[in-house]
């Protein structure tokens, strides 16, 4: 799950990390009330989305900049009003771009150098990686592809937690010294104890910054939290935004599918995560592409197998339908009724490739001939990739 900038940028409070005073406005009407936190002066304008690059980004009616510093206060809620309900495209949301809801004003900072830091999960060492770099403030990405050697990585024990020494060699490799380096310091085992105590899979600063006077503050917030911790959390699940997500995945996840939208045209419906993704490689080698990954779990219900049905017929970009059913605990005549059930309801253009195996098949494979859909049958997986590929080709 992900939370927006000026949420993360509370959470960050909450551990001491140091950030820009700022106030979030949802609608024009908050403009007065939340500028009124302000002095007379320079105010940042914010647009709120989850994605970033939202500073080099465009608005789709030309506007440009997602991030603008603004002379005034009157500025600033000009700004403001250009940016809310406007559509802004940037490196990370995609060509269609994202609907701005929120606008976060902030204090101006004078910038006296933009760094990088980040702390994330390392999934090859299975640690927490700390990630930072003097090149603050520009695509990470591009850092770690042409000057690799400006990127510092410290891996943190979670059974010790971060140590003073690790703290010193990030200090050192950023160069930082005298009071920044004191400041530096604190700030950096705060956003570890915010990554460790929230169950966060990132926290990333970019840029971190420092001033003329010495402190060190982080001047864009994104955090990313372990969906599967969210229990633990539910404070965290209270900033889930879900204008911010798509409504296919919403939808899955309050049926407990786990469904992931593509851009491909053949939908797949799969029990396990497994055969899902080696049904997404088939497909692929046959020369196709999946509109989704979607797996109904082991145990599912009809109920579930209707939601899921209904969720593929529902994206306008699926073109054909392959189901991919090895029933282990999955009973396939399960699969079968739901599938039926749900063409019952939304109706079925489509072409529909079905391979059931496993527990109950014979059952599942008669409630289907019975039903008169009209489908075909796929022999193995293979069989079944090609099948479907052909039909939506
Ligand atoms: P992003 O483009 O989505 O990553 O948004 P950021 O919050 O990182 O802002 C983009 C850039 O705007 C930063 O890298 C800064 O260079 C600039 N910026 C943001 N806030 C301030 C500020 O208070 N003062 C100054 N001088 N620049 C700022
Ligand atoms: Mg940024």
């Amino acid at each position: 799950m992900n939370i927006h900038e000026y949420q993360a940028k509370a959470l960050f409070e909450k551990f001491g990390v140091p950030v820009p005073k700022g106030a979030p406005a949802k609608s024009a009407a908050d403009f007065d009330p939340a500028l009124a936190n302000f002095a007379e002066g320079t105010i940042v304008v914010k647009a709120q989305i989850h994605a970033g690059g939202r500073g080099k980004g465009t608005f789709t009616d030309g506007f440009k900049g997602g991030v603008k510093l603004c002379p005034s206060r009157a500025a600033a809620k000009e700004t403001a009003a250009k940016m809310l309900g406007n559509t802004l495209v940037t490196a990370q949301t995609g060509p269609a771009g994202r609907k701005v809801q929120t606008i976060y004003f902030t204090e101006a900072c004078a910038i006296k150098k933009e760094y990088y830091l980040a702390i994330l999960l390392d999934r090859a060492s299975s640690r927490p990686v700390i990630v930072a770099s003097t090149e603050g403030g520009v695509e990470i990405e591009k850092v770690a592809h042409e000057t690799p050697e400006k990127i510092t990585k410290v891996f943190v024990d979670p059974a010790y937690g971060l140590a003073d020494f690790q703290v010193r060699e990030l200090i050192f490799k950023l160069g930082f010294t005298g009071n920044e380096a004191k400041n530096a310091g604190k700030l950096i085992r705060q956003l570890y104890a915010c990554f460790w105590e929230t169950d966060a899979s990132m926290v990333e600063v970019n840029p971190l910054i420092t001033t003329a006077g010495g402190d060190v503050l982080a001047l864009d917030a994104k955090v990313s939290f372990d969906d599967n911790a969210l229990f633990r959390h539910p404070e965290i699940v209270a900033l889930r935004d879900l204008n911010e997500e798509d409504p296919k995945e919403i939808e899955a996840s309050k049926f407990s599918l786990s469904y992931i939208a593509l851009d491909g045209n053949i939908a797949c419906l799969v029990n396990g995560a497994g055969l899902a993704m080696s049904t997404m490689d088939i497909i692929k080698h046959f020369g196709g592409t999946p509109a989704n990954f979607l797996d109904v779990g082991g145990g599912a219900s009809k109920e579930q197998v209707v939601a899921a049905f209904k969720i593929i017929l529902g994206d306008p970009n699926v073109k054909g339908i392959v189901v991919n059913i090895f029933g282990g605990i999955m009973d396939c005549n399960v699969i079968a009724q739901g599938i039926v059930e749900a063409v019952k309801e939304v109706g079925l253009k489509l072409p529909l490739v079905v391979r059931l195996e496993g527990n109950n098949v014979v059952a599942g494979k008669a409630t289907l001939a019975a039903s008169g859909l009209k489908l075909v049958s796929g022999d193995t997986m293979a069989d079944a990739a090609q099948k479907i590929v052909k039909r939506v080709a």
